[in-house]
């Protein structure tokens, strides 16, 4: 399974950070998925695969019209 994500896109996890929020912006692409939470601005780096999972739904997302 593979997920379409952009730097710039704003996500919602289904697990909140221990700030309490569960939004995060997508700083970062590779291997690892950067983010950054909307809330405290705590930077982390999630394994694609982890992302995948814990990925609910886009809350903003940018131009999707790019391939990779
Ligand atoms: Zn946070």
């Amino acid at each position: 399974m593979f997920v379409e994500v952009h730097v710039g896109d704003v996500v919602r996890l289904r697990k909140p950070h221990p700030c309490g929020s569960y939004e995060w912006e997508v700083v970062r692409i590779g291997a690892d998925i950067g983010l950054v939470c909307q809330q405290c601005g705590r930077r982390v780096l999630l394994p694609r695969g982890d992302f995948n999972k814990r990925l609910k739904t886009f809350i903003k997302r940018v131009a999707e019209n790019e391939t990779e």
